[in-house]
C-alpha cells in the first residue's frame, strides 16, 4: 500500500456534479485511487508533496492523439489543395502500389517522443489511433510511462490513393474486414495490461472509407469487447460531397440512417455538418441525430483552425446536447493550446466573447473526455476517483494575477507549468523530468527518423516529387551570404 498527502493551494475536485474550487485543502491518495480530501486524515504517509502555493488538479483526458503521423502531418500544413478541398490530411496519400508514409514512422522515436510530450503536458489519460506506429509498441512505452493509454490500431476497407495526380477510393473490403479482425485480436491481448492502464477501441479510420458492412461489424464487435469506437467523421468538405455523392446524404444522416450512432461512439472533428455555412446545408438535422444517440464530438481545435475551419460553434454543438470531449491530434500536443483555442473559436464561430466559456472547454478536457470513454472514475477528483492528477505552478509572469483558476489555466496555462503528474497514484513526471528518459536521445532519433521520411517522399508522393517540391522551406537557404540593396534606398 502506498499513500501520498498533497498540500493543496487550490483544488479543483468534483462534488457529484461538478468542478468546484477548494483552497488550503489537503488531498489524500491510497494506492490508484483518491483516498479523502479536506479534514484530518491520519498518516503514515509514504510522500508528502507541499503543493500550498500551487493548484492541483484532475489530469487532462486527451482524447485523440496519432503518435504517427507528426512528420507527414508538417510536411502539408500551410499548403493549399484546392483539388482536395484543402483536406491537407489526404495530401500524403500515396500513389496507387506505393508503400504508406507511415509505414517509415519508428516507435522508438516519434511515438516514444509522443509519449513524453503527452506526459509532461499533464495528459493522464489519451486515445492514441497510432497512424503507422506499431499499437504493440505503444503499449510498452505507455504501460512503461506509466501512461493511461487507450490504443486503437486503425482499418478501413477503402484506401485514398492518388492515379494520375487525382485522388480516388480503392476499395478493399477484404483487406479492411481483416485488419477489423486483427484489431480485435490487439484489444483482446492487451486490454487490461499494465494493471489495467492499457485500455482500446476501435477505429474505424475515416467516414468516407468504411463500408456500411465494416461499420456494421465494427458496432458489433465494439458491443462484444465493451469497447468505445473512434472515427474521423464529417472532417472535411471531400468527405461530406463523397458521402452525399455516395448516398445521398451527409455523413452523419447516413451512419444514423446505418444505425451506426450509439453513445459508444466518438465522431472526431466533425465540423461539416447540416447548418455549417461552407456546407451549404441548412439546419439542425445533423446535430440533432447526434444529441440523440448520445455521440461524443472530439474537438481537435488546432488542426481545424490550421486548416482555415471552424466547430460552428462549441456553444451550439453543446446546446444540442452533443458531449464535447478535446483532443490535440498531431502536433503540438498541448492541452492548455486546445483549450485556449477551443474557446476562441467559439467566441468567433458566434460572434460572442461569452460564447465557448473557459468552464466549458475546461469540462471538455477532463469530464467530457471521460464521460466520452464511459469513466466517471476519470476527469475528476473525489473519494474513490483514479488518482490522475497534475500539480500546476501559475506563480510566473505571464500567467500572474492569480483569480480563478479555470480562467488561468484556459488564457495563461502552458506545460511548462506542470510541476508533477500523478497517474494510479504514482508520481509519473516531476517538473519536466520523465524518469529514465534521456530526452537528448529522443529528439536526436525523432529527427534521424525525420530524415528517413523526408527521404521517402518520393517513393509514394502522388506525382513523385522531392520533399522540397513538395513542402518548399519558407526560408530560401544561402548557400554564401550577399546583400543586395533594395532598389531604390539610399545608403545610411
Ligand atoms: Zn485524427
Amino acid at each position: 500500500m502506498s499513500r501520498i498527502r498533497l498540500r493543496c493551494g487550490e483544488l479543483i475536485a468534483f462534488d457529484g456534479q461538478r468542478h468546484r474550487l477548494l483552497r488550503n485543502v489537503d488531498l489524500v491518495l491510497r494506492d490508484d485511487r483518491v483516498e479523502a480530501i479536506g479534514g484530518h486524515v491520519r498518516g503514515p504517509f509514504d510522500r508528502e508533496i507541499d503543493a500550498s502555493r500551487q493548484l492541483v488538479a484532475p489530469g487532462f483526458v486527451n482524447l485523440h492523439v496519432h503518435s504517427g503521423s507528426t512528420v507527414p502531418t508538417r510536411l502539408v500544413t500551410e499548403r493549399r489543395y484546392p483539388a482536395l478541398f484543402n483536406a491537407s490530411y489526404l495530401a500524403f496519400s500515396p500513389r496507387r502500389g506505393a508503400r504508406p508514409i507511415g509505414s517509415w514512422e519508428r516507435a522508438d522515436a516519434g511515438g516514444l517522443a509522443t509519449a513524453i510530450e503527452l506526459l509532461k503536458a499533464g495528459c493522464t489519460t489519451v486515445v492514441d489511433l497510432g497512424q503507422g506506429i506499431d499499437p504493440a509498441a505503444m503499449v510498452a512505452i505507455y504501460g512503461q510511462l506509466g501512461l493511461r493509454a487507450y490504443l486503437a490500431p486503425g482499418f478501413r476497407s477503402g484506401a485514398h490513393v492518388f492515379v494520375a495526380g487525382r485522388l480516388v477510393i480503392d476499395w478493399l473490403p477484404d483487406e479492411g474486414r481483416a485488419a477489423l479482425q486483427q484489431a480485435v485480436a490487439f484489444l483482446e491481448r492487451y486490454a487490461g495490461s499494465y494493471g489495467g492502464r492499457i485500455q482500446g477501441m476501435l477505429f474505424p479510420y475515416q467516414g468516407d472509407t468504411c463500408s456500411d458492412q465494416l461499420l456494421r461489424e465494427t458496432k458489433t464487435a465494439a458491443r462484444a469487447l465493451g469497447v468505445r469506437i473512434q472515427m474521423h467523421a464529417a472532417q472535411s468538405l471531400f468527405e461530406l460531397h463523397e458521402m452525399v455523392r455516395r448516398t445521398g446524404r451527409t455523413t452523419i444522416q447516413h451512419f444514423a440512417a446505418l444505425g451506426f450512432l450509439g453513445p459508444e461512439v466518438i465522431l472526431a472533428h466533425c465540423p461539416f455538418i447540416t447548418g455549417h455555412p461552407a456546407t451549404g446545408l441548412p439546419g439542425d438535422e445533423d446535430l440533432r441525430l447526434l444529441a440523440a444517440h448520445g455521440v461524443t464530438v472530439c474537438h481537435n481545435p488546432t488542426t481545424l483552425l490550421r486548416r482555415g475551419h471552424l466547430l460552428c460553434s462549441f456553444d451550439r454543438y453543446r446546446a444540442a446536447g452533443v458531449n464535447l470531449a478535446l483532443g490535440t491530434d498531431h502536433f503540438p500536443r498541448d492541452m492548455f493550446q486546445e483549450m485556449r483555442l477551443a474557446s476562441i473559436m467559439g467566441k468567433v464561430a458566434e460572434g460572442d466573447p461569452g460564447a465557448a466559456d473557459s468552464l466549458a472547454v475546461y469540462h471538455a478536457a477532463t469530464i467530457g473526455g471521460a464521460d466520452a470513454l464511459g469513466r466517471p472514475d476519470l476527469g475528476r477528483v473525489f473519494p474513490g476517483a483514479k488518482a490522475d492528477l497534475i500539480v500546476v505552478d501559475l506563480n510566473r509572469l505571464g500567467a500572474l494575477p492569480r483569480r480563478d483558476p479555470v480562467q488561468d489555466l484556459v488564457l495563461c496555462g502552458q506545460p511548462s507549468d506542470i510541476q508533477l503528474v500523478i497517474i494510479d497514484g504514482r508520481v509519473v513526471c516531476e517538473r519536466g523530468q520523465v524518469p529514465g528518459i534521456d530526452e537528448e536521445q529522443v529528439a536526436a532519433a525523432l529527427q534521424t527518423n525525420a530524415e528517413e521520411i523526408y527521404a521517402s517522399v518520393p517513393e509514394w508522393h502522388a506525382t513523385g516529387a522531392t520533399v522540397e517540391e513538395m513542402a518548399p522551406r519558407f526560408l530560401e537557404p544561402m548557400s554564401e551570404y550577399h546583400y543586395t540593396p533594395p532598389a531604390g534606398s539610399q545608403p545610411h
